[in-house]
């Protein structure tokens, strides 16, 4: 043991994403600590915008970026794994491969996964948006059900396969909604002549009585009148209780025959075994102290979605499940390491609320910043959307790739992103 990068501290991170790149972010090179990050990808990717991959707006490599060229010369080591789980004891991370990693400090990213609250046909039948593999997946789904609508001749059938029910009425169900509205206004009748008279039915139904229900009262109104701009089909204080031989059943008795089911109703944290049921609170979220640190363990630290901080007296039931808190908590708990490094006592994490965003179709953007203070709608609001998702992105290649090809969808309205990849489909392999 004479290399003095092993005798550091080793910090283990699961997850790459907003809260443990951020965290890593501010580890580079760092003096201290020998730093490595387990995630099952081997890219970071950007979620706000995945719903324009799925609707072929956008390319999947606008949006994410290789671990491996990120963390070049950073000093910080990779391994694509599945994390199963944790042995406490031993300090030992169980991976997919059955290999263990042994950590000092474990940091818990791993974020959320979509909650099918216990419907086994949804979780089954549903097309859900979490990751790059979800979007194109969807966007494969979609565009076959367009080849195979344009050669049916039963008018009933080539409805029902062009009839979109989407669950669920917060950002992404919303933002999705848009985009299919502007495929049928811009795009079907020029692709596929023989649906031009075919109507395409696009329906978002929500329990709330609101759309974009943590926003502003403003922001609900701005929404569901930009949908119904759209042509999109509202249903609110509505459920759905499930999705069978091609029908979503709803709370108010009535069922919509739809060829496409899009889940986006909620979501819950992602899970490990080896940790105390006792440290595990609502939405399966691990309970972390004002430092994140995990209820019970000395050496456990959860930041993001995956973690419920109870200490910020402004948030009582933890932090939204969005971007700002696990950056900012990412962020905060590297500064604190580095203070303990340096003798210094870390610092509670309070979390400043930026605002919320939406964009309806390519168009509509509504925006509350500043708790709701200021609220933006119009080209102010499209052009700040712009440049907050702009700036987000992980890094100068995304950025101008994903501007570049707004360029092309704003001045054409033409993207031409509508390819089908099939992966599985290789060569005279069946
Ligand atoms: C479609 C969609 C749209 C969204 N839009 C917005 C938006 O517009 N604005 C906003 O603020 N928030 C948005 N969110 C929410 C936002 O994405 C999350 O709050 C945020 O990603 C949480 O960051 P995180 O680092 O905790 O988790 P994530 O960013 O999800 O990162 C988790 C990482 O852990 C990895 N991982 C998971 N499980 C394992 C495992 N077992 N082993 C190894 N690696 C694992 C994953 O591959 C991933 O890289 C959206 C979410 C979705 C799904």
């Amino acid at each position: 043991m004479n290399n003095p990068e092993r005798r550091k501290q080793h910090i283990v991170v699961i997850g790459g994403g907003f809260a443990g790149l951020n965290f890593v972010k501010r580890l580079y090179r760092n003096p201290y600590y020998r730093v490595t990050v387990v995630d099952k990808n081997n890219y970071n990717y950007f979620t706000p915008l995945l719903y324009q991959v799925a609707t072929s707006f956008l390319e999947p490599s606008s949006i994410s970026y290789p671990f491996r060229r990120l963390f070049r010369k950073q000093n910080v080591d990779f391994r694509m794994e599945t994390v199963n789980d944790v042995d406490t004891r031993t300090k030992t991370l169980r991976l997919g491969d059955g290999t263990g990693l042994s950590y000092d400090i474990l940091v818990f990213a791993a974020g959320s996964r979509t909650n099918f609250f216990g419907n086994e046909n949804i979780r089954q039948h549903a097309f859900s948006l979490k990751g790059i593999d979800d979007a194109l997946y969807l966007r494969n789904e979609l565009l076959r059900n367009m080849e195979k609508a344009s050669l049916e001749t039963d008018p009933d059938e080539r409805r029902r396969m062009l009839t979109v029910v989407i669950a669920g009425g917060g950002p992404t169900g919303v933002e999705v909604a848009g985009m299919l509205a502007e495929t049928k206004k811009y795009i079907l009748a020029n692709d596929y002549p023989s649906l031009a008279d075919t109507p395409v039915n696009i329906h978002l139904v929500d329990g709330a009585p609101y759309l974009l229900a943590p926003m502003s009262h403003k922001t609900h109104t701005a929404a569901l009148n930009a949908m119904h701009k759209l042509g999109v089909h509202v249903k609110l204080n509505t459920q759905v209780k499930d999705y069978h031989n091609g029908q979503v059943e709803l709370s108010d008795g009535t069922a919509i025959e739809a060829g496409t089911f899009i889940w986006a109703a909620g979501v819950v944290a992602n899970s490990f075994q080896g940790i105390a049921a006792e440290s595990i609170g609502k939405g399966k979220r691990m309970i972390t102290d004002a430092f994140n640190k995990v209820k019970g363990y000395d050496d456990i630290y959860a930041i993001g979605d995956i973690s419920i901080q109870f200490g910020d007296e402004r948030y009582p039931d933890g932090h939204p499940q969005v971007a700002q808190p696990a950056i900012q908590q990412g962020k905060a708990l590297a500064r604190n390491l580095l203070r303990v490094a340096r003798g210094k006592v870390p610092k509670p994490f309070r979390y400043f609320d930026r605002g919320d965003m939406a964009i309806i179709g390519r168009q509509i953007a509504v925006a509350d910043l500043f708790r709701h203070k200021l609220h933006l709608g119009g080209l102010l609001g499209l052009l700040s959307w712009l440049f907050i998702h702009v700036i987000s992105l992980v890094n100068y290649n995304n950025k101008i790739k994903t501007l570049y090809n707004w360029a092309v969808a704003y001045t054409t309205r033409d993207q031409a992103l509508r390819l089908i990849f099939r992966p599985g489909n290789r060569e005279n392999r069946g």
